[in-house]
C-alpha cells in the first residue's frame, strides 16, 4: 500500500522493552504486523531497540526510564530532546505519510504545535485521560491531530476537546492471541494471580484481604514501584518510602504476604509469567481505578484464564460476564465470584482471545485510523 509510518515509541525503554514496559510492548506486537501489511515503518525510539523495522532513528543511545526517579526539573528535558530528534527527521524529509505517536502529553504537544504544515498525526492514548486536563482540555490540532483510545471507556473520562479529536479506540492485544485456541490446555492449580504494578488502582490490598478472609492461595506478580524483586526492595532501606508505592505496599499489602498462602513473587517474565497466569484458577483484577487498557486482560483470556474483575473502566468490553470471565460492581462479591469461576471454559477464554484480542485484529484496525486520519488531514502541504 506505500504507506510509511513513523511510530514514535519515545525515549524511556528499547523496544522490546527488556520487563515491564507496556507502551513499547504495544509497539512491539503492532509493528511487525503492519509491515507484513505492507506499512513500511520508521521507529523512532532508542538505539538499543532491537524491534526489527524499515529504518529507525533516536536521539539516546539507551533507555532514559532510570532518570524518572529524579526530580521534575531535572528530567523534563529528555522528552522533548527526543520529540526535537522525530520534529527533525519529519521535516527533514518527504516521505513520512504519518506519525504514529506514543509519547504521553509531550508528544501530543510538540506535534500540535508543528502548525498546518506538519504531517498528520495519531496519537495513542494508554493512559488514564483523567490526567493533563490543562492539555487536554484545550487541545486544537486541527485537522491534521488525532488520537485514539484503547477502550471505549477510557475515551468517555476524555474532556471534549481530547474527545473532538478522537477516531475511536482499539483494544490492546497480545501475542499470546495468536492461536490460542489450538493450544494444549492446561492442568489448573489452585492459585488465584493478580497480575499488574502493585499500586492503588490495581487494588492489590482487596485481593489479599480477600485471600485472608477466604482463605486461598493468592501471588502477586508485579513490581513495587521501581522494585522487581522482593530482594532489591528490602535493599533499598527507608529511602524506597520516598515512592507512594512502596508506601501502599508497605502499609496495605504487605501484612497480608505471609510467604505460603499469600506470596509476592515480584516481576515475571516470559515463559514463567504464561506459566503463572495459565495455571491459574482464575487472575483477579480488584480494581480501585478506571483501568484504561487492559493487557494482563487479555494476556489472561490467552492463557485460558478466566478473569474475575471489578467491572470498571475496559473490563466490561474485554470480559464477557459468565462466558469469559466474572465481573461485579461490588468488591465484597469478588469472593463468591472466585468460587464460580471454575465453571467458565478456558476453551471459550481461549478461543475469545484468538477472536479479538490477536496483533493482526490490532494492526488492521490500526491501518484503518491511518488512512482516516489522513483523509481528514486533506491534501498534505509537503506535496505543494
Ligand atoms: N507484567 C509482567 N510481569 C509481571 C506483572 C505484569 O510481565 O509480573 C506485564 C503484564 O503481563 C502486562 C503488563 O505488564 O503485559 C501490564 O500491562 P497492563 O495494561 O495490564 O497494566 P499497566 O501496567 O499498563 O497499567
Amino acid at each position: 500500500m506505500g504507506l510509511t509510518v513513523l511510530m514514535n515509541a519515545g525515549p524511556w525503554l528499547s523496544v522490546p522493552p527488556p520487563g515491564y514496559g507496556g507502551i513499547e510492548n504495544v509497539v512491539a506486537t503492532l509493528v511487525p504486523e503492519l509491515r507484513r501489511l505492507g506499512v513500511r515503518v520508521v521507529l523512532a525510539s532508542v538505539g538499543s531497540s532491537t524491534l526489527a523495522a524499515d529504518e529507525r532513528l533516536s536521539v539516546f543511545a539507551d533507555g532514559q526510564f532510570p532518570s524518572l526517579q529524579r526530580p521534575y526539573n531535572q528530567v523534563c528535558g529528555i522528552a522533548q530532546a527526543h520529540l526535537g530528534g522525530v520534529v527533525r527527521a519529519v521535516r527533514g524529509r518527504d516521505d513520512i505519510d504519518l506519525v504514529h505517536d506514543h509519547v504521553e502529553a509531550v508528544g501530543l504537544a510538540t506535534l500540535a504545535a508543528m502548525g498546518p504544515d506538519g504531517p498528520p498525526v495519531l496519537h495513542t492514548l494508554h493512559w488514564d485521560l483523567a490526567k493533563h486536563p490543562d492539555l487536554y482540555g484545550q487541545l486544537d490540532g486541527g485537522d491534521r491531530v488525532r488520537v485514539n483510545g484503547v477502550s471505549a471507556a477510557q475515551l468517555a473520562r476524555a474532556p471534549a476537546a481530547l474527545r473532538a479529536h478522537s477516531v475511536g479506540h482499539a483494544h490492546l492485544a497480545t501475542p499470546l492471541a495468536v492461536d490460542a485456541d489450538r493450544r494444549p490446555a492446561v492442568e489448573k492449580g489452585e492459585h488465584v494471580v493478580v497480575l499488574g504494578r502493585i499500586n492503588p488502582g490495581k487494588g492489590q490490598e482487596v485481593a489479599v484481604r480477600l485471600a485472608r478472609r477466604v482463605g486461598f492461595p493468592l501471588v502477586l506478580a508485579g513490581p513495587v514501584g521501581p522494585y522487581h524483586r522482593p530482594e532489591e526492595l528490602a535493599a533499598a532501606g527507608d529511602q524506597a518510602r520516598q515512592n507512594p508505592d512502596v508506601r501502599y505496599w508497605d502499609e496495605r499489602v504487605a501484612p497480608y504476604v505471609d510467604g505460603v498462602r499469600v506470596r509476592w513473587v515480584g516481576t515475571v517474565v516470559g515463559r514463567d509469567r504464561d506459566d503463572l497466569v495459565a495455571s491459574a484458577r482464575a487472575t483477579l483484577f480488584p480494581l480501585r481505578w478506571e483501568e484504561p487498557g487492559g493487557t494482563a486482560v487479555v494476556e489472561s483470556l490467552a492463557l485460558g484464564t478466566p478473569v474475575v474483575a471489578t467491572a470498571r473502566g475496559c473490563l466490561p468490553e474485554l470480559v464477557t460476564h459468565g462466558r469469559t470471565g466474572l465481573l461485579t460492581e461490588d468488591e465484597d462479591e469478588l469472593a463468591d465470584l472466585l468460587v464460580a469461576a471454575t465453571l467458565i471454559e478456558p476453551d471459550e477464554c481461549r478461543q475469545e482471545a484468538a477472536r479479538r484480542f490477536t496483533p493482526a485484529v490490532m494492526a488492521r484496525r490500526y491501518v484503518e485510523f491511518y488512512d482516516r486520519v489522513r483523509d481528514l488531514a486533506g491534501p498534505v502541504l509537503k506535496a505543494a
